[in-house]
Parts: C-alpha cells; sequence; structure tokens
C-alpha cells in the first residue's frame, strides 16, 4: 500500500502536459498558417478548393451534407472529390472524426490541397477528400458527437454495438467520477493511485485495451455508441459514392494525441485476411513503422473508421491507415496516464461540471495541450512530417 501510494506521488510528480510551454493564442507565422482558426473558417476555406479545381479544368465535385443538432443547425460534414487520371483507384484523406484533432487534420490538407494545385495537372488517381468527420466536435472542441458518442468506435457492426469490453469494466468507475471535475493535489493522488493499482494488479495492457472502446456507459469515455450516428452515415455513403469500378482503395485518417510528442505515427490493421492487402501495403509505406493494435504500446480499437471502409468491401483492396500525430508522449507511463486524466477530466466537467473556474480553465489547457497544442515546433511537425507522408504514399499508391 505505501509502496502504491509513493509510486502514485511519483507519477504524480511527472504529470507535466503542457511540456513547460505555456498554451498561447494560435501562431499565424510560418508553415504554421495552415492551421485553421476555427470549424467555420477551415470549412470556407475547404469549399473553395472546388472552384480552385475547375478553374484549372481539373474536375471536381463538392458536397456538403447537413448534421443538425439542438445546439447548432450550422454544423455540416464536407467532401470534395477530384476526378484522377486512372478511375480505378481511389485515395480517400479524413479528417476531424475526434474534433479537436481537425486543427491539424485541417492544416494538413491545406498543405496537401495548395501544392495540388500548385502543380496545376489533374492527380493520377481519384481523390475522395473529408474535411470534418465531426462539425460539432470541432466546433465546440470536444472529442465525442454531441450525444458523448466517440466516432472512430461507431462505425461498427451489430455484434460490437453489443460486446462488452472486459478490460472496459475494470477500469471504468475510474473512468467516470460522478462528481464535478477538480485538478486539485487529493484528486490527482487519487486518481494516480487507482489506476496504478490496476496497471499492477492487471497488467498494462488492461489499461491499453480499455481504450479500445465500450458501448454500454453513456456518459463515460470511448463510448461507441449503441447504433450508426448521423455522422457515421453520411462518411460511409460518401465513401460508397466514389467507389464505382475501383479496385484499390487507401484510406487514410488524419489524428492526434496518442504517441511520442512531435511524431508522426502510422497506425495499420493487423487483421487483414488477404495477402493482396498486407503486400500493397508494403509497397505504400515500405521504410516505415506500421504500429498495430498487437504491437505493446498500442491498442486495437473497435468501429473505426478505416476499418470500415475495408471491412465493407472485400471485393477491393483496401488499405486502412491512420496518421497519428503524438502529442503527449503516451508511450511512457507518465504521459500515457496524464493523457488519460487529461481525458477523464475533460469528460467529467462535461456531465458533472467543475469543482472551480480555475479548474476548468486547466482541465481545458490540458485538453487542448492534448489534441492541439499550440506550440509552432509542433505545429511545423505535423506539417512537415505529414506533407511528406501523404505525398509519399500517393505517389506510390499511383504507381502500383
Ligand atoms: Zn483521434
Amino acid at each position: 500500500m505505501i509502496l502504491f501510494l509513493f509510486l502514485s506521488l511519483f507519477i504524480v510528480a511527472q504529470d507535466n502536459p503542457y511540456n513547460n510551454e505555456l498554451t498561447q493564442p494560435l501562431t499565424t507565422n510560418g508553415l504554421t498558417t495552415h492551421f485553421p482558426k476555427n470549424f467555420v473558417q477551415s470549412r470556407a476555406r475547404f469549399r473553395s478548393y472546388a472552384g480552385a479545381f475547375k478553374s484549372l479544368n481539373i474536375p471536381a465535385e463538392s458536397l456538403s451534407r447537413p448534421v443538425p443538432t439542438s445546439i447548432s443547425n450550422d454544423l455540416t460534414i464536407d467532401a470534395l472529390f477530384i476526378k484522377g487520371v486512372n478511375p480505378h483507384k481511389l485515395l480517400i484523406i479524413s479528417a476531424g472524426i475526434h474534433g479537436p484533432e481537425n486543427f491539424a487534420g485541417s492544416a494538413l490538407m491545406d498543405l496537401y490541397v495548395q501544392n495540388m494545385l500548385k502543380t496545376k495537372s489533374r492527380p493520377h488517381v481519384d481523390i475522395l477528400l473529408i474535411h470534418s468527420l465531426n462539425p460539432y466536435g470541432f466546433k465546440y472542441f470536444r472529442r465525442t458527437n454531441p450525444y458523448n458518442i466517440d466516432l472512430n468506435r461507431n462505425h461498427a457492426d451489430k455484434q460490437e454495438f453489443q460486446s462488452t469490453n472486459p478490460s472496459f469494466e475494470s477500469v471504468k468507475s475510474i473512468y467516470e467520477p460522478t462528481y464535478p471535475a477538480t485538478t486539485g493535489f487529493v484528486s490527482k493522488v487519487g486518481f494516480y493511485f487507482a489506476i496504478m493499482s490496476k496497471y499492477i494488479f492487471k497488467g498494462k495492457k488492461t489499461i491499453l485495451n480499455s481504450l479500445s472502446g465500450q458501448y454500454k456507459y453513456e456518459k463515460n469515455i470511448f463510448y461507441g455508441g449503441k447504433e450508426p450516428q448521423l455522422e457515421s452515415l453520411i462518411a460511409q455513403k460518401m465513401i460508397e459514392s466514389s467507389i464505382e469500378n475501383k479496385t484499390a482503395i487507401l484510406h487514410i485518417d488524419l489524428h492526434t494525441g496518442f504517441g511520442e510528442n512531435g511524431k508522426l505515427h502510422f497506425y495499420g490493421s493487423d487483421e487483414f485476411t488477404s495477402d493482396a492487402q498486407a503486400t500493397t501495403l508494403k509497397s505504400i509505406f515500405p521504410e516505415i513503422t506500421i504500429d498495430t493494435g498487437k504491437d505493446k504500446d498500442f491498442y486495437p480499437t473497435s468501429g473505426d473508421f478505416v476499418d470500415w471502409t475495408w471491412k465493407n468491401h472485400p471485393q477491393i483492396t483496401a488499405i486502412p491507415m491512420v496518421f497519428e500525430f503524438g502529442t503527449s508522449n503516451s508511450q511512457t507511463i507518465s504521459g500515457g496516464l496524464s493523457s488519460l486524466w487529461t481525458s477523464i477530466l475533460e469528460n467529467q466537467g462535461h456531465h458533472y461540471g467543475y469543482a472551480s473556474k480555475a479548474d476548468e480553465k486547466i482541465v481545458r489547457n490540458r485538453y487542448e495541450s492534448l489534441f492541439n497544442p499550440q506550440r509552432s515546433e509542433w505545429q511545423q511537425a505535423v506539417v512537415d512530417q505529414g506533407f511528406k507522408a501523404l505525398n509519399n504514399a500517393t505517389e506510390r499508391f499511383s504507381v502500383l
């Protein structure tokens, strides 16, 4: 017991989600200008792409689908379909299924599109860009949709919607304290003490697997819902209407938060049923390490979007890929638990309020640092690494 307390105190001392940097307003210098200020500005910029392609005689169609909620009737999911030379291949780039991660996703998409426009030539393959898979979450800075549903657990099948996650069951009460959120010392030690006990007795994999998703507890974190949400159905339909005559699909979904700070992680599937997928994956991403849910520092997700794409189109060689930009060193124990605590606090504050204004401010800052860091070096790293990786993947996919 005493040992746990010391261990918890030791980890508490490491809890520093800001990396010694204060949260600053959005920077607007250098390449970081691609980072949008908000949902509305980002969407307006995205909507302007179709006209820009058309003025270069490159066929492009835009789509906009409303996602009405009780708080706002101006939320939409927007897509752009650019017709390439080869009609048999489709590259999908999507972003923002977790709302606050769309700042980086939109920045990268903008750089990618601006570069395409600069070359003035038609792309080799058809390209479908989806701007904001979770417009509510982007606008109101939440990972979930208005119903607390994590949309990247919501592209599930019937069986998954009815499933139980045993790892989650063992930690669910730590993940959803039912009183106002507070970041004080006692609350912090309490969280670390509880989670370290689970970590030691149940193992790291239990904690990691608890992040996979759960379909039972509506106010808890990583809740995937009871049925497909409108946002998921719209996104799926956008893909369905773009796959006629396709023999190959590469679907890249953009995320932030998990992994080493400032590093781009490639997160693939470990469930491939065909050799063609494994071979194609290797040809598109030959020199990088692809993490899967089986790896020691990662976790499998159920009901995620890129897996929906390949699982529902077995007649097409479809490759799922998540680009995840690390922010929090979650591969370390202290970084992982610190980001978990941030997610718990934000969810707790949303449902049960905050103990004080100061607590709310601290939690909001932690949440921002976790999914949309304001440090210009981080933003620069996202743009640099993401742009290179997207271009390499596009080129290799085109010549396959
Ligand atoms: Zn994400």
